[in-house]
């Protein structure tokens, strides 16, 4: 096997763990796909994780409850 394919299944492998441990969610705010790598927008986000629409700008805290 060449190292492109070996660095396809491990990434394959990783995302696969990533999606099982982190379920997609949905914005609160527009149901717009909320993406799984976050940068936090802000130090709360990053303390206590949460997500910032990239749609609608809306944000939710970490178990996906709109944040006013
Ligand atoms: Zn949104």
């Amino acid at each position: 096997m060449s190292p492109i394919i070996i660095g396809a299944v491990a990434g394959g492998v990783g995302v696969l763990v990533v999606g099982v441990l982190m379920p997609a969610r949905k914005c609160p705010g527009c149901a717009a796909r909320l993406p799984k790598f976050r940068r936090p927008a802000n130090k709360r986000q990053a303390m206590w994780g949460g997500t910032t629409c990239p749609a609608c700008g809306c944000e939710s805290d970490r178990k996906g409850n709109k944040i006013s």
